[in-house]
């Protein structure tokens, strides 16, 4: 019996509610999640198989408790399921079967018996002002529990957008003094995967390339895996082509909002915030994701503009990259030869046609 309540399940084959297929496929998908080949996600499923699942400690502090929420309800296989099989999951306040001193005492189990070697997750905003008062578990701030914690981790991941840079506790006036891990563990590498939630894959490739290579993906500045985060969400959206075309919704309901036309004048912070919402599906569910059901982006990827730019502000477009479904111009090696030359003028032609044509609509429409 393990500290979750359940039986420990080290042979995945054996597990009733997951096939080995899916097993694989998950594994397959987180690979390719983080950027590996697929070989990586057959070795990733060997290593679980074999036993040597990554012990996680969970925390939880300022937060809505959404990314541990997205995480669970993730399926086709069942990502509640196989999170629980993929990693022994060690501590969680939010899953616990079990309350108080228990719980307490299998934290410490788990951090002596894994010293060195447990992934820390963290999730939520950690409160700075007085002494950090204002979120305590088991008699200890979240400042003290996160320090010490830190100490004794292998690695430390940032999930949501709170933990990653402070998210919604850290809004003006931030009351609590909210900071993000990244704040708050200064000099120590956190790798930071916000949004509010965040993609559940997202954080399943990070944890199974540590605990299967015991390396982790490469970051950005922030310490965003570039992965997922390396191009803005405005570069792969599906509505992308309304843009180019200068076709924009003006209001919500009007007949360019139902026809699914571009909402960046309704405030879409698609063009500066980077994530892989567009191309990893929250919940395997294609276009369960705010632009996909018709809401403007608002950027909880990024710190300075979710809940600090309002909602309906515009902001200026400075990556006028192509998506990636649009065909490459580049020969894979050597020189370019004249009709790639000539493939490659027409495609920068039309993308700057493309750009005029929608810098056209949009200041056309600033004037009226
Ligand atoms: Fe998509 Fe927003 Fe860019 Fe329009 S502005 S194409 S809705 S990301």
């Amino acid at each position: 019996m393990n500290h979750m309540g359940t039986e420990a399940t080290a042979d995945v084959e054996t597990t009733a509610a997951v096939s080995r297929r899916d097993f694989i496929k998950v594994c397959t998908i987180a690979a390719g999640a983080v950027g590996l080949p697929a070989w990586a996600g057959e070795k990733m499923a060997e290593t679980v198989a074999s036993g040597k699942k990554p012990s996680v400690i969970w925390l939880h502090w300022q937060e809505c408790t959404g990314c541990t929420e997205s995480l669970l309800r993730s399926a086709h296989p069942d990502l509640g399921t196989l999170i629980l099989d993929l990693v022994s999951l060690d501590y969680h306040e939010t899953l616990f079967a079990a309350a108080g001193h228990q719980i307490e005492d299998a934290l410490e189990q788990a951090v002596a018996q894994h010293a060195g070697k447990f992934i820390l997750v963290i999730e939520g905003a950690i409160p700075t002002k007085d002494d950090g008062i204002y979120c305590r578990v088991a008699g200890r701030t979240a400042m003290e529990t996160t320090a010490r914690l830190a100490e004794k981790a292998g690695a430390i991941v940032a999930i949501g957008s709170c933990a990653s840079w402070g998210g919604i506790p850290s809004a003006s006036p931030n009351p609590t003094g909210a900071v993000g891990a990244p704040q708050f563990l200064k000099g120590k590498t956190v790798v930071t995967l916000p949004g509010c939630p965040a993609n559940p894959y997202n954080l399943l490739g990070t944890v199974l390339q540590f605990a299967t290579f015991g390396t982790l993906p490469k970051l950005d500045d922030k310490g965003r895996p570039l992965f997922a985060y390396a191009r803005v969400i405005h570069e792969d959206c599906p509505r992308r082509a309304h843009f180019d075309a200068g076709q924009f919704a003006q209001q919500f309901g009007d007949a360019g909002h139902r026809s699914g036309w571009c909402l960046y004048k309704l405030g879409c912070k698609g063009p500066q915030t980077h994530a892989n919402c567009s191309l990893l599906s929250y919940c395997e569910v294609p276009g369960a994701w705010p632009i996909g059901i018709g809401h403007p982006c608002v950027g909880c990827t990024e710190q300075g503009i979710a809940f600090h730019v309002p909602i309906s502000n515009n902001l200026p477009i400075d990556k006028p990259t192509a998506p990636m479904a649009y065909p490459g111009v580049g020969p894979a090696q050597g020189g370019a030869s004249a009709v790639a030359a000539g493939v490659a003028g027409l495609a920068v032609g039309a993308a700057i046609g493309a750009g005029f044509v929608a810098s056209r609509k949009l200041s056309k429409d600033g004037e009226q």
